[in-house]
């Protein structure tokens, strides 16, 4: 049994994707590490990147290359200055060199040293291998795979210690939504109040509360940048920012004034909302985070990068539209049980388009939210897995087909419809006696999961199916 953190869900990264992006960035990070503590990093006089599958296929518009040099330079996503990074890349690009770690310059020519190869290796669609030369003339290799939501994994290592050092470390262990119930039933326990158990028995009552809270503090910076930020998307489809203009005339009739995100969410709480503004609000929100994601911004994977607006979105409707009270309580419970339904889909089936299609990111990101939001509200714990599973289950089957490679669109609109589903879903959950309800979350889990693995590979994060070629990159 796998023990999944909450922050192993909601990790905080830079965009445009948490599998093509974060994943290799991390990848390249750790084999950067491993080289160290084996002390041959100083002894590396070449370094070439091969990407295979889908990492190679999408890799070029999710700025995997991007990620590869950035991770290779020792750069932190979570903490870089995301104004640096393209200044990191020109200036690798331009000298023809790279300070590995931050520490040993080589010369990495980036059009000969990352090589995108068509085929994909067997073990996972988006695999990637390191290959250093060392001054006596042997080489090293590694070979690392990015499986969705920031996730990276060793083969060799996935079937024996990497799976046993996760092993039941949690007090309430869970691999299924109806072990989740049972524990809260027998516990008489909220799901956030089990998952926090599990939590505390990893990391201080401190360090959680201090994590949540910068885990919403980028959302909610994110959304501010998204929400001011006018002009066009970069990678050539020339797709506007809409979150700029929308957001612009839902504030017109406010006279509240602000200047920081916190004083951003109290002036929107004095905006005037009916139903037409609620859903542009809401729509807004996901947006903008998926506008600073596809810019290379930073952003928190929720469950992963091309879904990353639908939590906060929906978070920020309970914030400034359902509750005015709300406070860091309610977002401590809202993180602690959308994380962990996240962490049921990883378990349960995948949070990879390369692996599911749009189904493992939008589709999960809108159940985590329904959950979440359901317990809010005030939910029983059946109420929210309910709303998990009807999230789910009106995602099943969407592929993934992001036109040019880039993460736009559909991408971006997809997290608005998202976070509108995820609201309905609860509204349905709270009205409904959960004992009727004839699907599962488990049984929604392991349907997608099948339907995973019957989708055509050109709808998992190739571009070569859908609207990928439906539409002509060139003609937009
Ligand atoms: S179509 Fe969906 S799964 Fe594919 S890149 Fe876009 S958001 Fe991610």
């Amino acid at each position: 049994m796998e023990c999944i953190s909450v922050f192993d869900m909601l990790k905080i990264g830079i965009g445009p994707s948490s599998s093509h992006t974060l994943g290799p960035w991390r990848a390249a990070e750790r084999w950067i590490n491993e080289l160290k503590t084996n002390e041959s990093l100083n002894l590396i006089t070449e370094v070439s990147v091969d990407l295979y599958g889908s990492l190679s296929l999408t890799g070029k518009g999710h700025a995997t290359d991007y990620a590869v040099i950035l991770g290779l330079s020792g750069a932190d996503p979570e903490y870089i200055a995301v104004n640096s990074i393209e200044k990191i890349v020109a200036d690798v690009k331009s000298s023809n060199s790279i300070l590995l770690g931050n520490n040993h310059k080589i010369t990495f020519n980036v059009k000969q040293h990352i090589v995108f190869n068509r085929e994909f290796l067997p073990f996972h669609a988006n695999g990637m291998k390191f290959t250093g030369t060392l001054s006596n003339g042997d080489t090293t290799t590694q070979t690392y795979y990015s499986i969705g939501g920031g996730f990276v994994v060793v083969e060799e290592l996935t079937n024996s210690e990497e799976k046993l050092k996760l092993k039941q470390c949690f007090p309430f262990p869970i691999n299924k939504a109806e072990e989740l119930t049972t524990y809260c039933l027998t516990q008489k326990k909220k799901i956030s109040e089990v998952v926090l158990d599990n939590e505390l028995s990893i990391r201080s009552a401190k360090e959680v509360n201090s994590e949540l809270k910068r885990v919403w503090d980028t959302m909610l910076e994110c959304m501010y940048i998204g929400c001011h930020t006018e002009g066009t998307l970069p990678g050539g489809l020339n797709v506007r920012r809409r979150a700029f203009d929308t957001h612009k005339k839902l504030m017109e009739a406010s006279k509240a004034s602000y200047t920081d995100p916190e004083s951003w969410l109290i002036a929107i709480r004095k905006t005037e909302v009916k139903f037409r503004q609620i859903l542009k609000w809401v729509s807004c929100f996901a947006l903008s985070v998926n506008e600073v994601n596809a810019s290379l911004g930073r952003v928190v994977t929720a469950p992963t990068n091309g879904s990353a607006g639908v939590i906060p979105a929906v978070l920020m409707y309970y914030m400034v539209i359902d509750n005015h009270q709300a406070d860091f309580n309610h977002i401590k419970r809202f993180l602690l049980v959308a994380g962990e339904i996240g962490s049921l889909f990883k378990k349960g089936a995948t949070i990879s388009a390369a692996m599911g299609g749009c189904q493992a990111e939008i589709g999960v990101s809108s159940a985590m939210a329904a959950g979440a939001l359901t317990e809010l509200l005030g939910g029983s714990p059946q109420q929210v897995l309910m709303a998990s599973e009807i999230a789910m289950e009106h995602h099943l089957g969407l592929t993934c087909d992001p036109i040019g490679g880039l993460v736009q669109i559909p991408c971006i609109e997809r997290n608005a419809m998202g976070a509108i589903k995820a609201i309905n879903a609860a509204e349905l959950a709270l009205d409904s006696d959960p004992s009727n309800a004839r699907v599962s979350l488990d049984k929604v889990i392991n349907t997608m999961w099948e339907t995973a693995k019957d989708m055509n590979t050109k709808y998992k994060e190739t571009s070569k199916g859908g609207l990928a070629i439906g539409v002509n990159s060139s003609d937009c």
